[in-house]
């Protein structure tokens, strides 16, 4: 029996002290205390089970299908409301085909036939229709079509939770903790984030899209928790503590005093950084550092103007096509780049390409099927296998740039012929522009991301021919030290404390110094404190944070000396293990 399952049968034959029968462990990836009700999270299509009904009983599940298609359609206009109004019209989008699809009365009616002719319960006939018509669209050559099978697919989800009464597409009624197998980018875009008190996943690794999203919402999320989707119900109390990895299950009241007490103390250390929203963030000894933000929205935009950032350091651009499709439009992508853009004024706006493929899909996991995606086709080998894809989003952050301080971003560059054929791209967006007569800003600076050893050990040619360089440490550990970033049964070994990566790190900033290039680290590390002062030790002096790690960050740079912080950095990197290395550093757990 699982270890977790062992616990949770002793615990309800009452067998040993409450408080520690109850805990269910995990990997803590976003610290914090909460309490509160269960979202179950889940995958309803592949579950459905085919039941014959009675003659008498089809008018009754036709009802059934008719009341869920009502629900489903209510339901899609607030969203669309609710998402044109956080995100914009552009990200709205795909909620309007899934409306359209429910529209259409010849799909409807080929359901209500299925129930009266092949005598089965609705459920059965919606999951067999969406999959029947969903695998007739991937097959088109046509990747529009191909795209709409998603959305087919998600609207059958959507139908089917409704009239089983679950609710696996995350529209939070209150605030909620989601508990859930494993959570992509796509599933929480309709998540309502002001309502995700937090997240508890079975699958998924520190740098997993659910964990990265847990601290730019600043909430506590604990992954690998073995069997949690089997042990708890939506509704259920859950405690969650996301600096030890714990998860109680219907706690005991003794133990809901002792966390709210650790609520309540967190809360007032929290206040404590409100000082560091207005202080300069220089080093004790004087040096500057310049620290920007991680963002995927204008509304984090918002969050991290408010907390005095220097720039945005990188604008992740999935969530804009995640929640729109690949099809999104050059014009909708110009209103969004262009709001964050205005927002921040002269500061920097570093725009990153369409980073997909590996742990980022816009539309089913992993569609290609790949045996290992994080080395297959993602990022810029898609961009420049597409080029009007690429032009497109180019186009529109040139035009944004008129608007502010644009930079582009391009993701996973691993040599410098790659960056030619973006530069080759990019020129052929600009060629476009001018042709069409459209106004663009022309010198908008360009720069690699760093996230592959190989652009690593060409980081000197990738400076001299960048305007800037950006370091993802968290794909870089993943390839550097051969751990997926998403994996739960290696999470143990990685470790960005590790020397190799260290070395890595050290040589760019060095790459970057001697071509006059400014570098910085946009991964979690750089919102990470116990990793703080070994960055700045290793010659980092650019920092880019979620929004909500960026009063931390700025504190933890505040107090760091840049003399003893160099020492630091010396004996961490010289260090012969990686244990040796995290002890130097104090470090018990890679997440500092
Ligand atoms: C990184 O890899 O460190 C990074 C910032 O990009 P992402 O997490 O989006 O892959
Ligand atoms: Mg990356």
């Amino acid at each position: 029996m699982p270890e977790n399952k062992k616990r949770m049968a002793e615990n309800a034959r009452g067998d040993g002290a409450e408080a520690t029968a109850a805990a269910l462990r995990g990997i803590p990836v976003s610290p914090g205390v909460v309490i509160g009700p269960v979202f179950l999270f889940g995958d309803i299509l592949g579950e459905v089970e085919a039941r014959r009904i009675q003659p008498s009983e089809v008018e009754a599940e036709i009802a059934r299908l008719d009341d869920a298609v009502k629900l489903v359609k209510k339901e899609l206009t607030s969203d669309i409301e609710r998402i044109s109004s956080e995100l914009g019209d552009s990200e709205a989008g795909i909620f309007l085909v899934h409306a359209m699809i429910l529209e259409d009365a010849k799909f409807l009616d080929t359901m209500r036939s299925g129930i009266r002719t092949d005598l089965l319960n609705a459920e059965s006939v919606v999951a067999a229709e969406m999959k029947r018509m969903s695998s007739v669209l991937m097959a088109s050559d046509d990747s529009y079509l191909r795209d709409r099978s998603y959305d087919i697919t998600d609207i059958g989800k959507r139908m089917i939770e409704r009239m089983l009464g679950v609710w696996a597409h995350c529209p939070l009624t209150h605030p909620m903790i989601v508990v859930a197998n494993e959570l992509r980018a796509s599933d929480t875009v309709s998540m309502d984030r002001g309502r995700v008190l937090g997240f508890v996943t079975e699958h998924g690794g520190r740098e997993a899209h659910a964990a990265i999203l847990s601290r730019a919402l600043g909430v506590p999320a604990v992954v690998g928790v073995p069997s949690i989707t089997g042990l708890v119900r939506s509704g259920e109390l859950l405690i969650v503590d996301g600096n030890t990895g714990e998860v109680f299950v219907n706690p005991s009241p003794e133990m809901l005093d002792r966390y709210s007490t650790k609520q309540e103390e967190e809360a007032v250390a929290w206040a404590a950084l409100s000082p560091f929203v207005e202080k300069s963030t220089s080093m004790s000894d004087g040096v500057r550092v310049k620290l920007m933000a991680n963002i995927s929205s204008v509304e984090e935009a918002r969050d991290a103007a408010a907390v005095n950032v220097d720039g945005i350091g990188l604008f992740r651009t999935e969530m804009l096509f995640m929640a729109a499709g690949l099809g999104v439009s050059e014009n909708e992508q110009y209103e969004v780049y262009r709001s964050v853009a205005e927002i921040m004024g002269k500061k920097p706006v570093t725009i990153r390409t369409l980073d997909i493929g590996g742990d980022k899909f816009v539309g089913p996991e992993n569609p290609l099927q790949e045996h290992n995606p994080h080395l297959g086709y993602r990022s810029i080998r898609v961009l420049l296998d597409n080029p009007e894809l690429f032009i497109r989003q180019m186009r529109a952050i040139l035009r944004a740039g008129l608007h502010g301080n644009v930079r582009i971003l391009w993701p996973m560059i691993s040599c410098v012929d790659e960056l030619r054929a973006a530069k080759i791209c990019l020129e052929d967006a600009k060629r476009t522009l001018t042709e069409g007569g459209v106004e663009y800003q022309e010198d908008v600076p360009i720069g690699a991301m760093i996230e592959i050893p190989s652009a690593v050990m060409v980081a000197d040619r990738l400076a001299a021919e960048s305007d800037f360089l950006s370091i993802g440490t968290n794909d870089l550990v993943q390839y550097t030290l051969a751990v997926d970033r998403g994996n739960v049964k290696v999470d143990h070994l990685y470790r960005p404390h590790d020397p190799a990566v260290l070395a890595m790190i050290q040589r760019t900033v060095e790459s970057g110094l001697v071509a006059d290039v400014p570098v910085s680290v946009c991964g979690e590390m750089a919102g990470t404190a116990s990793y703080i002062p070994l960055l700045l030790g290793l010659g980092v002096r650019e920092l880019s944070a979620t929004p909500n790690r960026v009063l931390l960050a700025r504190r933890s740079i505040c107090e760091t000396d840049s003399r003893e912080a160099r020492g630091l950095a010396e004996r961490v990197i010289s260090a012969a293990t990686v244990a040796e290395a995290g002890e130097i550093l104090g470090i018990s757990s890679p997440r500092g």
